[in-house]
C-alpha cells in the first residue's frame, strides 16, 4: 500500500517526507493507520549512527487504528485502537519471565530498524529498499507495520493521538519509579533532568507517595512545571553545590547521561538507596566505596510490560493523577524538522506527530 513517511537519508540532513509503499503485513503484524507518534529522545540521539540502515523511517511511540492483520494475528483486530510500545520475541527466558525489556532479540527487534531477520517491507519511490522497523513500529509516518506482540489495545473513546508517548518515554519515566525502584509511601527520591521522560518519574513518584520528590533541572520553565507536576523542590541543575542542596535521598533517577550528574544522583543516596539511570552520555568512574551499600542499576523501559504498564498509566491520567497530555505539543508530519528543533531546545517537552493532519 501507499503511505506517507518522514524519511531520514542522511544522518546529518533534515527528514524528509516521501512517498513510500509498504507490503502487507506478514505473519504476526500488523498494518497500523498512525493518528499521533511522540518523539522521544532515543530518535535523535540514533540519527547521527553510521551503523544504522539508511534510508530509514524513525518514531518509536506511535499510536494508531489497526486497519490489516498478517496470518495467524488473534490478538488484534481490524478497527481496534492500539498503542504501539517495544518488541520482543515472546520466548526468551527474558521475555517468559515477564522481562521483555531484557529480551535476547531486544536489540535487533528495537534498534536495527529492519526485522529481526534484516528485511524490511517498505521501498520509496524509486523503489530503493527504507529501513521501516525502528522499534517495531517506524510510526513517523502515515501507516506503520509493527507486531502483535507490540501493540497494546486501548479504550476508542481515549484521545488516541496523544497515546503514542505512553508507548516508550512516560513508560520509561513512570516505571522506572513505580516498578524498577520501587518506589514506597514516604519515601524520598531525586530526579535528574524533567524533560518528558523525568517528569513522568515525577508524576508517578507522587502517585507512590513519596514524601519527598526533588526535580532538578537546568531551564526554569522546566522546573516550574516539574512543581506543578508534583515536585516538592526544584533546584538548577548549574547549583556548584547539588549534593549539599539536595540533601539525602532513597532514592535517584538520572535521565541526562551527563556522568557528572550521575556521579551526583549517587552521591545524594542514602546507604541503602538506589539508583536508576536510562541516558546514556559518556562513561562514568567512581571509586567502588561510592556504592557502599546502594544500588546502580540501567533500566530499559522502566521494566514494563506495555499490555499491562500502559493500561495503568491510561487510568492514573483519567483519574486526573498522571497529566502527560501537560507535556505534548502536536505539529503535522510535514513539520517534523521543527519538532525536532523544539525538542532539542527544550521549547517543547513532548512532540507528538499528527500525520494524518
Ligand atoms: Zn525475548
Ligand atoms: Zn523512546
Amino acid at each position: 500500500m501507499r503511505a506517507q513517511a518522514a524519511i531520514l537519508r542522511d544522518p546529518g540532513k533534515p527528514f524528509t517526507v516521501e512517498d513510500v509503499s509498504l507490503a502487507p503485513p506478514g505473519p504476526g503484524e500488523a498494518l497500523v493507520r498512525v493518528a499521533g507518534a511522540g518523539m522521544c529522545h532515543t530518535d535523535m540521539l540514533f540519527r547521527g549512527l553510521a551503523e544504522l540502515p539508511m534510508p530509514m523511517v524513525f518514531g518509536h511511540e506511535g499510536s494508531g487504528v489497526v486497519e490489516e492483520v498478517g496470518p495467524g494475528v488473534t490478538r488484534v483486530a481490524p478497527g481496534d485502537h492500539v498503542v504501539m510500545s517495544y518488541d520482543s520475541c515472546g520466548w526468551c527466558g527474558r521475555c517468559l519471565t515477564g522481562a521483555a525489556p531484557y529480551c535476547d532479540e531486544f536489540m535487533a527487534r528495537n534498534f536495527s530498524g529492519v526485522r529481526a531477520d534484516g528485511s524490511t517491507g517498505a521501498t520509496c519511490s524509486v523503489g530503493e529498499p527504507v529501513a521501516a522497523r525502528w522499534f517495531g513500529q517506524s510510526s513517523f509516518a502515515t501507516h506503520a507495520v509493527a507486531t502483535e506482540r507490540n501493540l497494546v489495545v486501548v479504550d476508542r473513546s481515549l484521545p488516541l493521538e496523544l497515546l503514542g508517548p505512553l508507548g516508550c518515554g512516560l513508560q520509561t519515566g513512570a516505571g522506572s519509579v513505580l516498578i524498577s525502584l520501587n518506589v514506597r509511601p514516604g519515601a524520598g527520591i531525586a530526579v535528574f533532568g524533567a524533560g518528558a521522560v523525568g517528569l513522568a518519574a515525577v508524576m508517578a513518584a507522587k502517585v507512590a507517595g513519596a514524601d519527598e520528590i526533588v526535580a532538578v533541572d537546568l531551564h526554569a520553565s522546566r522546573r516550574e512545571l516539574a512543581l506543578e507536576l508534583g515536585a516538592t523542590r526544584a533546584l538548577d541543575g548549574a547549583d556548584p553545590d547539588l549534593v549539599a542542596a539536595v540533601g539525602q535521598v532513597d532514592h535517584s533517577f538520572d535521565t541526562t547521561g551527563v556522568p557528572a550528574v550521575i556521579r551526583t544522583a549517587i552521591a545524594v543516596l542514602r546507604p541503602g538507596g538506589s539508583c536508576g539511570l536510562v541516558g546514556t552520555g559518556g562513561e562514568i568512574t567512581l571509586p567502588p566505596t561510592a556504592l557502599t551499600g546502594r544500588t546502580l542499576r540501567f533500566i530499559f523501559e522502566g521494566d514494563a510490560v506495555p499490555q499491562e504498564f500502559v493500561p495503568r498509566l491510561i487510568r492514573l491520567w483519567r483519574q486526573g493523577r498522571f497529566p502527560f497530555d501537560r507535556l505534548i505539543r502536536t505539529y503535522p508530519l510535514d513539520a517534523i524538522n521543527d519538532a525536532e528543533r523544539d525538542s532539542a531546545s527544550g521549547a517543547t517537552v513532548k512532540p507528538v506527530l499528527l500525520p494524518g493532519t
